[in-house]
Order: C-alpha cells, then sequence, then structure tokens
C-alpha cells in the first residue's frame, strides 16, 4: 500500500551530478522506499544562463546508472514559466512585491549604508518609487525584478507572520533541529522574479512542492536558510508548509564541501574510472 509520503530530488542541469547530489538523491529516494512513498524527480532548470540540456540527459541517465527509479513524467520547470507568471500575478495582486530596477552594484550599496548600520541583506527602498518615476522607468524600458516587500507581507499576514515554522526533521547547519521559528527577516526583501528570467529559485521551488504535493522535502544543509523564505512564500500563497529535513553534507578527502566549482570528482569520472553504483553508495557510507 502506497502512503501518502512524497518528497523529490530537484538538480539543476548546470553541471555534471558528484558524490554530494548522489547523497542528496538517495537519501530521498531510501526515504520514499522506506515510507513506501514517491520518489519524484524534478529538473530545475529556469536559469538558462547555466542550465543545459545535455546536463539534463546525463543527469537522468546517472541516476538511472545509482539504481534509482522516479515517478514519469519528469517535471522540468522550464515548461511551467507561465505558472510562476500566473504566482506572481498573484502576489503582486496581493500588494506584497514591489519593481526593483537596481543593479546588483547599487543593491549592495544600498546594504551598505542601511540607517542602521551596514546590513547583510537588502531591506527595501528608503523611500518607495514614486508612481511617476516607475512609470517613466517602464516607458523607458529599463529592467526590474520583481522583490517581496517583507513590510507589506507582514501587514497582509497579520498574526499568522508570528506563526510562521516549520518542522525540521534532520539538522540545520547549527544543529537545528524540531519545531522552528521561521525568519525570512534574515533574507531581506529577496527577488522573486529576477530580471532576466522572469522567475527565481525561490518563487519556482515554492510553487512546485505545492503543485507535485511535496510532503517532505529533503535536500543538503546548504538549503536550510531558503527554507525561512519558503514558508513565509507558503503562507503566502496559502499552500501547506511540507516536513524539512536537511541532511549533512558531503566533505572530500581534504574536507572540502563538494561542490562543482572545487572540482569535485563527477559521477561520470567515477564511472569512467570503472567504479559500480555500489561502489558509490560504499563511498557515501564512508563519508
Ligand atoms: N535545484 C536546487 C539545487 O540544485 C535544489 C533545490 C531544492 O532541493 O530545494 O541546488
Amino acid at each position: 500500500m502506497m502512503s501518502d509520503f512524497v518528497t523529490r530530488f530537484a538538480p539543476s542541469p548546470s553541471g555534471l551530478l558528484h558524490l554530494g547530489h548522489a547523497f542528496s538523491a538517495f537519501c530521498a529516494f531510501e526515504a520514499a522506499k522506506t515510507a513506501q512513498g514517491r520518489f519524484i524527480l524534478r529538473i530545475e532548470d529556469i536559469d538558462t544562463t547555466r542550465c543545459r540540456s545535455k546536463f539534463e540527459q546525463i543527469i537522468l541517465d546517472d541516476l538511472r546508472w545509482l539504481g534509482l527509479e522516479w515517478v514519469e513524467p519528469v517535471r522540468r520547470q522550464s515548461e511551467h514559466l507561465d505558472d510562476y507568471a500566473a504566482t506572481l500575478e498573484r502576489l503582486n495582486a496581493m500588494g506584497v512585491l514591489y519593481r526593483c530596477f537596481l543593479t546588483r552594484r547599487e543593491v549592495l550599496d544600498e546594504i551598505a549604508r542601511a540607517p542602521h548600520g551596514p546590513g547583510e541583506v537588502y531591506t527595501g527602498p528608503q523611500i518607495p518609487m514614486s508612481k511617476d518615476e516607475e512609470a517613466a522607468r517602464l516607458a523607458n524600458g529599463e529592467a526590474f525584478a520583481w522583490r517581496l516587500s517583507l513590510s507589506s507581507a507582514r501587514d497582509y499576514l497579520g498574526s499568522r507572520w508570528d506563526a510562521l515554522c516549520f518542522v525540521e526533521q534532520g539538522h540545520g547547519p547549527k544543529g537545528e533541529h524540531g519545531t522552528i521559528d521561521a525568519q525570512p527577516q534574515r533574507h531581506g526583501d529577496v527577488v522573486l522574479a529576477r530580471k532576466d528570467i522572469q522567475t527565481s529559485y525561490h518563487l519556482a521551488v515554492t510553487h512546485d512542492d505545492a503543485a507535485q504535493g511535496i510532503t517532505h522535502v529533503i535536500r543538503g544543509q546548504d538549503l536550510f536558510e531558503s527554507t525561512h523564505i519558503h514558508v513565509l512564500i507558503q503562507a503566502l500563497l496559502d499552500v501547506p508548509t511540507p516536513h524539512y529535513h536537511h541532511h549533512r553534507l558531503i566533505n572530500d578527502d581534504s574536507g572540502k564541501r563538494l561542490a562543482t566549482r572545487n572540482r569535485a570528482a563527477s559521477l561520470q569520472d567515477l564511472r569512467k574510472a570503472g567504479l559500480g553504483a555500489k561502489d558509490v553508495r560504499d563511498m557515501l557510507r564512508a563519508k
């Protein structure tokens, strides 16, 4: 009998999978198997500047080689841009978004100039842009991002803001476990639609977790912080907050976190070196 447990592995096809990805995929896959639930594969390919379909093909092939099986069809975020646009429109109608025309450099300057001393995150303009200026910039064809206004979100949610929380079944990087108060303010006014791609990781991932009925999000601790903002977006969209399980990150032999930028050996490299899927599992167990 199938349970209602649904989890996912959600790689971005911007490079090859390495052991860290394999660990994440196994954690989710094994959890679904143990719970007699479903394991979903989602390709997070909204960032067309970095994602390549050749990587997607290799990822699917690597995961099959590892012995993982998932529910078909695989969801590709690039095929759902209209859904993200509609969700953005919904949030905009709620009055919790604003257009931000700043460049990355200007955002950093604003953060450094914050009235209460330099902050770490962007907390919005000191004075909201006038409707006239906004119209003029739009008429001028200036590119803008959509940011989530934390102060408007707080007003919108009222007392629900103070109750924002999530259940952590694994551990955050500082050992966080159990029911955790969500603190979206740690992120400031995040971008929900980038200038170039009209959506963002935060928007697409929360939309899809809800659309796909994900009950358990199982992923690396590097994404623990993002949960604080995901919980807020879920409350605004009135969708359930899944349970979260953030797992430890896999380090290489020198103790450095495995990441493509650290030139971590890819699964492709390991396969070429003659390793089998069982060897990979054994390697992960030993890490
Ligand atoms: N696509 C994200 C990544 O590859 C993972 C998103 C998630 O699990 O929430 O880092």
